[in-house]
């Protein structure tokens, strides 16, 4: 199969490529698109066969479940049994946004879409190319990540193309997405809302709408790097997730302590005859021997942080590095998810100095 490229990242959006697009998810066919949070490999949200697909092309384990993005609020009623009253008020705080429900289901939605759970995760994303494929193909979209399995998510249409070609219909090029990061989980089924996997919305800003709010003890990791026995209820939290080719170990401290210590080990392994990157930030990189250093944003802009992640740990895969040593990125807002990605890329690994 020949992967077509559509370029919708000009404004107004070439509503051409868009029906194209809705023509072959209407057809049972799979197309990636962009959302603010990470490119999506999309498929008909109430087609089996489309699901299965989309396990296909990712290599994914068809026990984790995908999110069904939607459009309009009325299309969660539809997929959905016993909404509770948090659904409206967060989907009238944070939709069109990186906010996904899970919620119990109906029979609209397979199970093949929901990995066999009686839950289906939702979400309305605020991007106009993703909207308007939601409007155009009259479909709810089922979409993960476009990433093949286990590799960094995908903020560039490049990033789908070197996973996917050949596996997909299309992908429709929206240019770079905005925020970087996948959407933040809550799970609607329990007493409390609970944050399955954090995002850019931080429990902060949910507090504000509903009040208590808890983290699934499953992705609360203590300083052993253990989750104490919890399992992560978001299915997908339990794979090896964003893992780059290379050993990335994540260095936690004092500034220059820091600096100090990765230099060290970057000398040791260099001498050992290994390749080094280090994950910087631009205040720090000049300070950095030994290595090839890639300049990930700035503390002060925690955004840029968020944003270029993934992208740099695609690119250390292209340099062929055999380690990586990273700063460690606890930022106000947006710490959370960060660390929560870079941790799991890191298989937890890290050095307190
Ligand atoms: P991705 O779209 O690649 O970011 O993956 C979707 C994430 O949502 C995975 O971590 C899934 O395990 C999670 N997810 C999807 N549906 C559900 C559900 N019904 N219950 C819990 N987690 C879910
Ligand atoms: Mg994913």
């Amino acid at each position: 199969m020949i992967t077509k490229i559509l370029d919708v990242s000009e404004e107004p959006i070439n509503i051409e490529y868009i029906r194209q697009a809705s023509e072959i998810l209407k057809n049972g066919g799979l197309v990636a698109f962009p959302t603010e949070t990470v490119y999506g490999l999309g498929g008909d949200a109430t087609d089996k066969e489309a699901s299965c697909k989309i396990y296909a092309a990712k290599g994914r384990p068809s026990d984790n479940p995908l999110i069904v993005h939607i459009a309009k609020f009325e299309q969660l009623q539809q997929i959905s049994k016993d909404l509770p009253k948090t659904a409206k008020l967060l989907a009238d705080a944070f939709w069109p946004g990186p906010l996904t429900m899970v919620v119990n289901k109906n029979q609209v939605i397979p199970y093949e879409t929901t990995g066999g759970l009686d839950t289906v995760a939702v979400r309305m994303p605020n991007n106009p190319v993703a909207l308007a494929l939601i409007n155009e193909s009259g479909c709810m979209i089922a979409a993960p990540s476009a990433n093949t399995s286990g590799r960094p998510s995908p903020t560039k249409a490049s990033h789908v193309y070197e996973d996917l070609s050949g596996k997909i219909e299309a992908i429709l090029d929206g240019g770079p997405v905005d925020i970087g990061l996948e959407s933040t989980i809550v799970d609607l089924t329990e007493d409390v809302v609970t944050i399955l996997r954090p995002g850019y919305i931080n429990m902060d800003m949910l507090s504000e709408v509903v009040g208590e709010v808890r983290m699934d003890p499953g992705i609360v990791y203590n300083d052993k790097g253990t989750t104490e026995g919890a399992k992560p209820k978001a299915p997908g939290m339990r794979y090896k997730h964003y893992a780059p080719k290379a050993d990335l170990t994540i260095v936690d401290g004092s500034e220059d302590k820091v600096i100090t210590t990765i230099n060290q080990l970057s000398k040791e392994a260099t001498a050992k005859g290994k390749r080094v990157g280090v994950i910087a930030t631009s205040a720090t990189a000049g300070r950095y021997n030994d290595a090839k250093v890639l300049i990930i944003g700035d503390r002060a802009d925690e955004q840029s942080i968020a944003h270029n992640l993934y992208d740099i740990l695609r690119q250390f895969d292209e340099l062929d590095v055999d380690v990586i040593y990273s700063e460690s990125f606890a930022t106000p807002k947006m710490g959370q998810a960060i660390m929560n990605r870079l941790l799991k890329a890191a298989g937890q690994k890290t050095l307190k100095v």
